[in-house]
């Protein structure tokens, strides 16, 4: 018999699985020699040979797997990490992830690890100036740090180069985890957070006998007295709490003196904390009022039978107060949870309430943070399966959880959930509710407009439903009015932009001492510059758009590509001097804001003026101290954000937000309005929303003003079934892209082909997409439509045929391919 001499190969040659971090679709096997088998183990990265010469950190997969007839592996080099640096359920993730968004298993491993566990050749690093503890190092590891101590920075690809043991890699690797070295974006000149001055009692007068006998002494210093009783107010009794500086003088109409004095009492002390915004939410006791109580209780019971529940909340609520609630409770049992916003920037805001309301520390995770800071929480997850809270953009979704109980989803129905940029394509929302299955977790998905599929998933009876009706503490919604443009317009009031009755409501609000907050959804000053003479305007090269007009910068700009340059003084076509801007965007309603109420205190806050790190935060903190009276902004300024004291909110031009060709747009311009809508008269009086449009009967301004979802929802749903879009049916869309247009148009059509021959009038297109060409390339799109009863997995496949005779198709394959599962 011959079965002992073939057992004897196989078991000598013991192979492996890895993923690769390339936009390759499979797992790749690799032969692991000897006297490494016993460091292979799934989840640790090994750096491996690939293609021509070059090497790369790539994750195990599965181990001892069989060698695909025919092929004959390579070696593996070495093994990077001492132990897996990922869970078995988070590659389980990644291979419904892969499947599902049909992006291949290298594109979600590149979206999923910090970029500190993806350490390539390219990559510089440096030692940590803060870093002293040189001890217990391994003769690798010492050698890198001398060379660093010379260099101020090298390339990981000079180390290699330096050292002749390839496992130079893993000794990086291991300084980096313990902070020893840094990679450049760290190293980067970071914004230093801004600080503000807090006033709290000094420790003496944090004790209520001396504060009596002090209150009884001032009843002779009469500003003094107010000051003391004000910030009794604002800490709500507190005496261990603190006010910020600004904000305590500006409630009790004190100036610095006063406080001054009571300081040289020794009653105040004043700390620099960061820029924080912790008064405006020190929600004290923090007790659910009646409507909201109910809704916990019907969200638990809820979650007896489903693994998600809509929590549905008019603006003002108190949704967030709902989910601190469950978080407790979820915390308290000993789980993790898991809480995701759709806008970076909203965590500062959020974080400082959540730790006051639940009383914990809280892990935050998203892009703006260093890779080292995501790389301490990627570990810290790892370690332990301890109840912790993170709250994070949809990046946190791919954290090794071990205990994971609940996910919340704020703002389901915001599209930035979705990744658009690079595959996997996913929808952070829906991903949520496959990994709470797969867990045993429960997910929360809330928002005051939910997106009409999760509405009617929620009907259906696949998701629970709760439901807070009524603003906090009975605060009525805002009363919103329409200001008809095409009137407005012919009374010639300033330049098209600013209505009479805007400008007369900002003034109003700014007589009432209340905020305004005014929305336009386009930034720069004007989105077109055109020549009067011949009607020439100014366009991308690269991109089918026009570029917009920065006053700032003196520039046109394309906001696709970047592409720009200065703002010609006359026409390149004819030379007319006539060249004239037209239509506004937020730096332009600056600009006439400024000239019309020059005493008034006015930010714009839009995507130019909130680039560097902390800026975002810092305009809201300055917002909300009432240092600003008006601000403008782009979508930025409707995203869940708590202010107290805005009397007016302004849309500028409504229009655009319908005038799409997306059967989402609807659903969008409601959402939108009403979104931006809940952010005047959260606290005290009733506020006021003043929407300019020249389509005054445009139907979804009535759901807006009668705060009525259900009648947006039941347009929506029929509109939705009578022409098969989502949730009656499900899209798949695909775009083919190359610089050469015809190329681009023909490869589309044999696409199409291939796909008409399996799914035959589910099949739409190949058609032009709204701007047909960007940063070079024409782009067709082609879209697939199945309904319900179609086999998702049978469909995936016949797919994937035609993606695999696309790309082995001698010309066509040179077309760049973007699938995208679900689009937004
Ligand atoms: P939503 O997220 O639904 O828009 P928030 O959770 O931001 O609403 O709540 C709106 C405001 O009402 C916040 O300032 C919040 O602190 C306050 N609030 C809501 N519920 C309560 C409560 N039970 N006790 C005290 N304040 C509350
Ligand atoms: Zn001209
Ligand atoms: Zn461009």
């Amino acid at each position: 018999m011959s079965s002992a001499a073939t057992f004897a190969q196989v078991s000598s040659a013991y192979h492996i699985q890895v993923i690769l971090p390339l936009a390759l679709r499979g797992a790749f096997t690799y032969r692991v020699p000897e006297h490494l088998v016993g460091d292979v183990e799934i989840g640790r990265r090994v750096v491996v040979p690939f293609g021509k010469r070059r090497y790369y950190a790539a994750l195990i997969y599965k181990v001892n797997v069989n060698v695909p007839i025919g092929t004959k592996p390579k070696d593996i080099s070495y093994v990077m990490d001492d132990l897996p640096v990922v869970t078995d359920q988070q590659l389980l993730f990644w291979e419904w992830m892969a499947e599902y968004y049909m992006s291949g298993l290298g594109p979600v491993m590149n979206t999923a690890l910090p970029n500190a566990l993806k350490l390539s050749s390219k990559t510089t690093i440096a030692l940590n100036p803060a870093f002293e503890e040189y001890e217990a190092f391994t003769d690798d590891e010492r050698m890198i740090i001398a060379q660093l101590s010379t260099h101020e920075q090298m390339e990981v690809s000079q180390l290699e180069a330096l050292s002749s043991k390839r496992s130079i890699q893993k000794a990086i690797s291991s300084l980096l985890k313990k902070g020893v070295v840094l990679t450049s974006e760290e190293m980067k000149p970071q914004t230093k957070p801004r600080t503000v001055e807090r006033v709290e009692l000094t420790p003496a007068f944090q004790k209520e006998e001396a504060l009596n006998g002090l209150i009884e002494g001032l009843s002779n210093a009469p500003k003094q007295f107010e000051l003391v009783m004000r910030f009794l107010e604002i800490t709500g009794g507190d005496l261990l709490d603190g006010v910020n500086k600004p904000l305590l003088l500006q409630r009790s109409n004190a100036t610095s003196a006063i406080l001054r004095s009571l300081m040289d009492k020794g009653v105040f002390q004043l700390i620099e904390v960061f820029a924080e915004s912790e008064e405006a939410h020190a929600v004290d006791g923090f007790e659910l009022n009646e409507e909201q109580a109910q809704v916990v209780l019907t969200l638990k019971e809820q979650f007896d039978t489903k693994v998600c529940c809509l929590l549905q909340g008019v603006t003002g609520s108190g949704k967030t107060l709902v989910y601190a609630e469950l978080i407790r409770e979820t915390l308290a049992a000993g789980k993790q949870v898991l809480y995701l916003v759709p806008e970076i920037a909203l965590t500062t805001q959020l974080v400082q309430r959540m730790k006051h309301l639940v009383q914990q520390e809280v892990q935050v995770y998203h892009s703006r943070f260093t890779d080292r800071e995501r790389l301490t929480t990627w570990l810290r997850l790892l370690d332990s399966a301890n109840p912790e809270l993170v709250i994070g953009a949809r990046s946190a979704l791919f954290l090794p959880f071990h205990a994971l109980g609940l996910i919340i989803v704020d703002e389901e129905h915001e599209s930035s959930f979705k990744q658009h940029e690079a595959s996997p394509l996913y929808s952070a929302r829906d991903a949520a509710i496959w990994m709470a299955h797969a867990m045993g977790a429960k997910v929360l998905i809330g928002s005051a407009t939910p997106s009409v599929e999760s509405t009617y998933s929620a009907r259906k009876g696949k998701f629970g439903f709760a439901e807070l009706k009524k603003r906090f503490a009975d605060i009525q919604l805002p009363s919103v009015h329409i200001v008809d443009m095409t009137k407005s317009k012919r009374a010639d009031v300033m330049d098209a932009s600013l209505s009479a009755e805007l400008v007369e409501g900002i003034k109003a609000a700014m007589v009432q001492k209340q905020q305004v907050i005014l929305f336009q959804n386009r930034r720069g000053y004007a989105p077109f510059l055109m020549c009067e003479s011949c009607g020439w305007s100014a366009e991308c090269v690269n991109c089918d758009v026009n570029l917009t007009f920065h006053k700032h910068f003196e520039k046109m700009l394309c906001h696709y590509c970047g592409y720009n340059y200065k703002l010609p003084k006359n026409c390149p076509q004819c030379n007319s001097a006539k060249l004239k801007v037209k239509g506004f965007g937020t730096e332009k309603i600056e600009n006439q804001l400024e000239t019309i109420f020059p005493e008034a205190r006015i930010a714009r806050m839009d995507l130019d003026t909130t680039r560097k790190k902390n800026a975002f935060q810092n305009l809201i903190t300055a917002f909300e101290e009432g240092s600003i009276d008006i601000l403008v902004g782009t979508q930025m300024v409707s995203k869940g954000l708590d202010f107290e004291n805005v009397g007016l909110v302004g849309v500028l031009s409504a229009d655009s937000l319908w005038n799409r060709p997306d059967f989402r747009a609807f659903e969008r311009a409601y959402q939108m309005l009403t979104q931006v809508s809940g952010r005047a008269g959260r606290k005290g009086r009733r506020g006021r929303v003043l929407i300019q449009t020249f389509r005054v009967d445009h139907p979804v301004l009535e759901y807006v003003i009668n705060h009525s979802y259900e009648g947006m929802y039941q347009h929506q749903i029929s509109e939705r079934q009578q022409f098969a879009y989502p949730p009656y049916t499900r899209i798949m869309q695909f775009k083919l892209m190359h610089t050469d247009a015809k190329f681009t148009k023909e490869a589309a059509v044999y696409f199409a082909g291939l796909l008409r021959e399996r799914f035959g009038k589910r099949i739409l297109g190949p058609e032009e997409p709204t701007i047909p060409r960007i940063r070079g390339r024409f782009i067709r799109q082609i879209f697939l439509k199945m309904e319900g009863s179609l086999s998702l997995k049978q469909s995936r496949k016949a797919v994937w045929e035609c993606i695999d005779l696309l790309e082995g198709h001698e010309s066509y394959r040179k077309v760049k391919f973007q699938i995208d599962v679900d689009p937004l």
